[in-house]
């Protein structure tokens, strides 16, 4: 297998062609983006953790029976990967009330709530990323009512199977963003990553913040939060 050339470069990552038509490497950068862009770092070591972490927690979910686009991890930087079509929608999920809810809605961080709430957002940069609802996903032409469906039940799953490896690992998996993709043959299948610049996550003792928000937030320490999230994973039980 080899690498050919680069076909998308986001703000946290390079994505690779490879000679088969079906695989794609996923190179993970040490850059950090907060605020649509508007801040930016390197924070040295970062993108070795996070592929760390996205493959801890994609062979995870495979073994709770959820696929992802994960194939393997190629070296500490790059993992290969299925190649998607991805659907420019991204998915939060809120079990404890923070961040852009938190500040919209005027609840205090840290509220917890009786059922775990859904959004969808936009995935467009340009526009920040708006809130939407199916309804207004269907409209732009984005993706299906039944493709909805399929990915807010896998969802649901995701969710039970992140807050079941946090909690035993003494982390409350506060939220979480993810995106889906669809293969050749039509399945919808998890993509992109799962990691502490996509989640918010707490210590759920100390309630200290193990996430983005150390660098988004100027809480300093980010690096080595990461590296206590990576290693509780490595040695979990
Ligand atoms: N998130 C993300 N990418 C985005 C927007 C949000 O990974 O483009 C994650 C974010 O890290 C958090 C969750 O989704 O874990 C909810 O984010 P929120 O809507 O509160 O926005 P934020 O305040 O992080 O901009």
């Amino acid at each position: 297998m080899q690498q050919l050339d680069l076909f998308y470069e986001g703000k946290a990552k390079k994505i690779y062609h490879t000679d088969d038509p079906d695989l794609i490497i996923i190179h993970f950068k040490d850059d950090a983006s907060a605020f649509n862009g508007i801040k930016k770092a390197k924070i040295k070591g970062k993108g070795i953790i996070n592929n760390e972490i996205t493959t801890i927690i994609f062979q995870d979910l495979a073994k709770e029976g959820i696929e992802s686009h994960f194939v393997k991890g190629l070296n500490e930087r790059d993992m290969l990967a299925k190649k998607l079509d991805i659907i420019p929608l991204e998915i939060v999920v809120r079990n404890v009330i923070s961040g852009s809810m938190s500040k919209r809605l005027n609840i205090k961080e840290g509220t917890t709530i009786p059922n775990t709430i859904y959004e969808l957002c936009l995935k467009n940069d340009k526009l920040g990323d708006p809130l939407l609802n199916r309804h207004h996903a269907v409209a732009l032409g984005l993706t299906t009512y039944e493709d909805l469906d399929e990915m807010f039940a896998q969802t649901v799953k995701i969710n039970n199977a992140l807050k079941k490896l946090f909690a035993n690992i003494n982390i409350t998996l506060v939220d979480f963003k993810i995106e889906f993709g669809k293969t050749k043959d039509g399945k919808i299948i998890l993509a992109d990553e799962i990691s502490p610049d996509s989640c918010r996550l707490w210590d759920s003792t100390t309630k200290e913040i193990l996430d983005k928000d150390r660098f988004r937030r100027d809480l300093g320490d980010v690096i080595q939060a990461y590296q206590q999230v990576l290693e509780r994973l490595k040695n979990r039980k």
